[in-house]
């Protein structure tokens, strides 16, 4: 083999084999590379991803920001409780007389 650490130990494209991909040319890919990725579905995905520009998330989320304040996780804690003891409370209007 002539390109020796362009595919890993288990025969697949390395990450240098991933850069030498994406140097070349059109059409110039190191033939053990081309020859492997022509049947190697993992591969040209790993390709794909690591080409692919921007953001690795779909289009249109946010990225899961940092926990809430600490305000903010008492208010919604003193309100959730404040709800839950009214719903008890009024369930005496249902108490048999
Ligand atoms: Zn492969």
């Amino acid at each position: 083999m002539s390109d020796q650490g362009l595919l890993d130990a288990s025969g697949h494209v390395s990450a240098a084999g991933l850069a030498a991909l994406q140097s070349a040319p059109p059409g110039r890919a190191p033939a053990d590379l081309a020859a492997h990725l022509a049947g190697c579905g993992a591969c040209q995905q790993k390709l794909l991803v690591a080409s692919a520009p921007g953001p690795r998330r779909p289009p249109g989320r946010k990225p899961m920001g940092l926990a809430p304040s600490p305000g903010r996780t008492i208010l919604l804690l003193v309100l959730t409780g404040a709800f839950v003891m009214l719903a008890l409370w009024s369930l005496r209007w249902f108490a048999a007389p």
